[in-house]
């Protein structure tokens, strides 16, 4: 693949956001840093420079096991806690992470090239996370106690499940991991939580900050393969639930495995969110639409704006202003300061793999608008992307997950849903008009847990986030996480004498 001519990277002192000081041993189990046992070990590399950042364990199955032992203990006492209780622990340690706010972003960063505004919104959003879920925790479910059947006083209680198996990936390493624990703690359970191998320094700086905060076990982090980890935590007979964000591939083998001993699965899978641009949406604000959320994290993102399906009739003029819009994005390094908006892919193998999505859109007879290729190393940067693409070509239809976007058109509105709705996920999608009865209509007909009108990647944490098909089942953010981390009591009381 040729190198771009586009504008150089900008370049900063990562060196300067490596001050964040790790713990010396990585295994956080029963609340104790451990060293890994088998001294099998894995390089984090800084994807901006391709430069190694730390040496870390991979945990071997047997360390799953003591990490399993000590949830489980601390699960008798966290489960039984009152709500006011936990909520307690759950904004100390929201307080905790905003003292450390600077410290969290400059190593998310570090470990994941993103941009600052980038790192600065996910880990506002974690501690956004843990206020919420403490609120939440202390409201009940929708039934009241009461005589629904004749002398009988009929309630509902909502019991923690117990240890729970989470596993994360490497796009937002804190905040993927902070969607789970917090909801999880939330509910009553302890976890074993395993962070992507690519990416674990934020979970564990998360893990010292907290580490005087809870209970020992209650919660546990596992570096390390997911094939081994992940593997064995849906296998344990003593986790109750695993939950995993991550690829199709992966969920499917969660799912298959955990199927063996009936265990619940929480699943947040990949994307590949179309973007519905009707003839009467207001043009300027749908290309602004797309430079932001097709790029947001560069690309890296399963919600992301990636497949956009334009009305034929204004496709020229449409396609013109997004390639001109997505030329001006900022390529560069975390350090070099707040204008960088692209940074790199998040390892070599992840950039190779975009590189190869991009020389099979051309095969393929799709045309690039702007960018294309990859950018001049240090580091695994690749041009944002516009491609014009011919209908059903694969880069219209694959979870690329880099800074691309593809663009196709469509002749009407039967023809948009259908298209929008013929991939395999159904995580997102968004649909631009100005006709609100259009909106409606449009929005109650695709496929995809989240639709936004005239927006798109807005988040709330207050609104559920998850998938439909091939994107997966159970909700993240929201009341709706409390209720899939826990299970639902019915107590009848004969009333009748
Ligand atoms: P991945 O599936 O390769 O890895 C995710 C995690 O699963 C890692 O911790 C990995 O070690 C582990 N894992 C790998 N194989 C496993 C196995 N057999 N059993 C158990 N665990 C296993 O995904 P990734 O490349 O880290 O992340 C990118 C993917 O995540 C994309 O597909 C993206 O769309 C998806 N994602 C989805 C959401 C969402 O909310 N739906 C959010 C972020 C990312």
């Amino acid at each position: 693949m040729e190198l771009s001519t586009r504008a150089a990277i900008k370049r900063g002192t990562s060196e300067a956001l490596a001050a964040a000081s790790l713990p010396e041993n990585q295994l956080f189990i029963n609340g104790s840093f451990v060293p890994g046992a088998s001294g099998d070990s894995f390089t984090v590399v800084d994807p901006s420079t391709g430069k190694g950042i730390l040496e870390i364990p991979r945990a071997s199955v047997e360390e799953v096991d003591q990490a399993v032992l000590a949830a489980k203990e601390a699960f008798t006492e966290w489960g039984r806690i009152l709500p006011s209780e936990r909520a307690a622990v759950l904004l100390k340690i929201a307080d905790r992470l905003e003292e450390h706010q600077a410290e969290l972003m400059a190593l998310e960063s570090l470990n994941t090239g993103k941009p600052s505004a980038v790192a600065e919104d996910d880990v506002s959003s974690a501690i956004d996370s843990f206020r919420f879920m403490a609120g939440a925790l202390r409201s009940g479910t929708s039934l009241s106690a009461g005589e629904y059947a004749k002398d009988h006083l009929s309630m509902i209680v909502r019991e923690p499940l117990g240890v729970i198996g989470a596993v994360t990936p490497w796009n937002y390493p804190l905040l993927m991991g902070v969607w789970k624990i917090a909801p999880i703690l939330a509910a009553g359970n302890t976890l074993v939580l395993k962070p992507s191998e690519t990416t674990p320094l934020s979970t564990l700086k998360f893990a010292q900050l907290t580490a005087d905060l809870l209970p020992a076990g209650v919660f546990n982090v596992l570096t390390g393969k997911g094939s081994v980890i992940g593997t064995r935590l849906s296998e344990h007979p003593e986790v109750a639930m695993v939950a995993l964000t991550g690829s199709v591939g992966s969920g499917i083998s969660v799912a298959s495995v955990a199927a063996q001993s009936v265990k619940r699965v929480h699943l947040e899978l990949g994307g590949k969110a179309p973007v519905v641009v009707f003839e009467d949406a207001d043009i300027e604000a749908a290309v602004a639409g797309i430079r932001s959320a097709g790029y947001w994290n560069s690309g890296q993102e399963c919600g992301a704006a990636c497949r956009v399906l334009v009305h034929e009739s204004i496709a020229g003029e449409f396609t013109r202003r997004l390639g001109e819009a997505v030329s001006s994005l900022v390529v560069g390094e975390p350090g070099a300061g707040d204008e960088v908006e692209i940074g790199p892919m998040i390892s070599k193998a992840h950039y190779d793999r975009v590189l190869e999505h991009l020389e099979k859109a051309k095969a393929e007879g799709a045309s690039f608008v702007t960018g294309g290729g990859a950018m001049e190393g240090p580091g695994y940067f690749i041009e944002p992307t516009v491609i014009d693409a011919p209908q059903g070509a694969s880069c219209t239809q694959e979870e690329i997950f880099g800074p691309v976007v593809s663009v196709e058109t469509f002749s009407t509105e039967q023809d948009a849903l259908d298209r929008a709705n013929e991939v395999p996920f159904g995580l997102a999608a968004s649909v631009w008009t100005k006709d609100a009865q259009r909106s409606h209509f449009v929005a109650s007909r695709l496929d995809a847990g989240t639709v936004w009108v005239n927006s798109h990647l807005a988040l709330a944490t207050e609104m559920p986030w998850g998938g439909f098909k091939g994107s997966g089942y159970g909700r993240d953010l929201s009341a709706y996480a409390i209720d899939d981390y826990s299970r639902t009591k019915h107590v009848m009381h004969h009333t009748g004498r």
